[in-house]
């Protein structure tokens, strides 16, 4: 396992991680097997974010003796009112399904509590502007979670919500797909009705202002829909060109600034399996560029930091030099400083470049890599 920092908090995240939601229902002997291949292969970001008592005492009975071992995503306002998932914003019920997540899982604390599914203004009143926010704090003061997280859909909404301050760590939806779908449309609808290619034309720039910004905050994000409910996977369903892979939407989501740990919703012990050969296969089965570029001329000089113009005979780290210049020169001026010294614990840097150009023959988005080079010298300094 290869391993990123969770931002403030101290904690250490495996980069892939496992979302539970699919083990709702199966017998206990497949969620056991399936938590214990998680363990053998070092995963320790566990997403729990299912209501319902039967799953989450199955995984309790699993995890028991090696709590310690995960760091537990668990969420404030996931109910099953009416025998199904459901939002609840009435800060009675959420207490109730919060405790009892850690009746269910036999554990006397949550690593995240999660303020769950904030994806429109309304519902960020909802949780910020009333007792549910001060909950979470409370929990966090008396050691009941260790950090406040949040989830979302919606980047501008999940954009406000890390500029509270409060959280530190965000759950989002990423995968190649949904990062070309305009902020305005929810992208759930997708999983439902299928992509419409028609509205696909570039990187969104909500979505990527998102992730600078995270970046920029020291806030990791936690990926969920890495394969777009499978849709990314098939023939009939992609938008792209060609269908993806497993490890390519993996690679996708590790490549957006910021995200510590893609979470993958595996059934089983054979697609933890298939989840963790990601992190032993060749650069070249990671490339997740071709079923992309195919799409539109609107990609053209935009990076997507995918690395595919490497190798750099200096040495240079494009894609990250790239993505801290794009964080550095975003309109906020107030957030460059934590950048600035990422950028300079790189190995080498814009001023390392012998403009050699072999670069951007092979960027597939004609990006003006020399160019970008040249303006991080200026930007910082070296
Ligand atoms: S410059 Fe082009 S090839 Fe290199 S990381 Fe950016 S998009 Fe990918
Ligand atoms: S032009 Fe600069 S960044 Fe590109 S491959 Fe050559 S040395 Fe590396």
């Amino acid at each position: 396992m290869k391993y990123r920092n969770l931002g403030k908090t101290g904690m250490q995240v495996g980069i892939i991680g496992l979302g539970a939601e699919h083990l709702d229902g199966k017998d206990y002997d497949i969620v056991k097997d399936t938590i214990c291949a998680a363990m053998e292969h070092d995963i320790n970001m566990l997403d729990v974010f299912m209501p319902g008592n039967d799953i989450r005492q199955k995984i309790g009975r699993a995890i028991k003796g090696n709590r310690n071992k995960f760091i537990i995503q668990g969420h404030i306002g996931s109910t099953d009112i009416n025998q199904q998932y459901d939002i609840s914003r009435d800060l009675e019920i959420n207490k109730k399904y919060f405790e009892n997540l850690m009746i269910d899982l036999n554990t006397d604390y949550i690593d995240f509590g999660m303020l769950f599914f904030i994806d429109s203004e309304e519902h960020f009143d909802e949780v910020f502007n009333s007792g549910i926010v001060r909950y979470a704090e409370e929990l966090k003061r008396n050691g009941t979670i260790r950090a406040i997280g949040a989830s979302s859909h919606n980047p501008v909404i999940a954009k406000k919500v890390v500029e509270t301050g409060i959280v530190e760590l965000l759950m989002f939806s990423i995968n190649p797909a949904f990062d070309m779908i305009p902020s305005d449309m929810n992208v759930l609808n997708c999983l439902e009705s299928g992509f419409d290619a028609n509205v696909m034309f570039e990187i969104d720039k909500p979505r990527q202002e998102l992730y600078r910004t995270c970046e920029s905050l020291d806030i990791p994000i936690t990926v969920m829909k890495t394969l777009a409910g499978g849709k990314l996977l098939s023939d009939k369903h992609t938008p792209f060109s060609k269908p993806l892979t497993v490890s390519r939407c993996i690679h996708y989501a590790l490549t957006r600034p910021s995200v510590a740990s893609v979470l993958i919703g595996c059934q089983n012990r054979k697609q933890i399996e298939e989840a963790v050969t990601y992190l032993t296969e060749d650069v070249a089965d990671l490339d997740y560029t071709e079923a992309i570029s195919g799409m539109n001329k609107n990609f053209k000089g935009n990076c997507v930091y995918c690395n595919h113009c490497l190798p750099c005979p200096a040495g240079i780290d494009i894609a990250s030099v790239t993505k801290y210049l794009d964080i550095a020169t975003m309109n906020n001026n107030a957030i460059q400083k934590g950048v600035g010294q990422h950028y300079k614990e790189l190995p080498t840097h814009g001023s390392d470049c012998i403009k050699c150009g072999s670069c951007e023959s092979k960027c597939p988005f004609s990006v003006s890599i020399i160019e970008n080079m040249e303006k991080a010298v200026r930007v910082f300094g070296e």
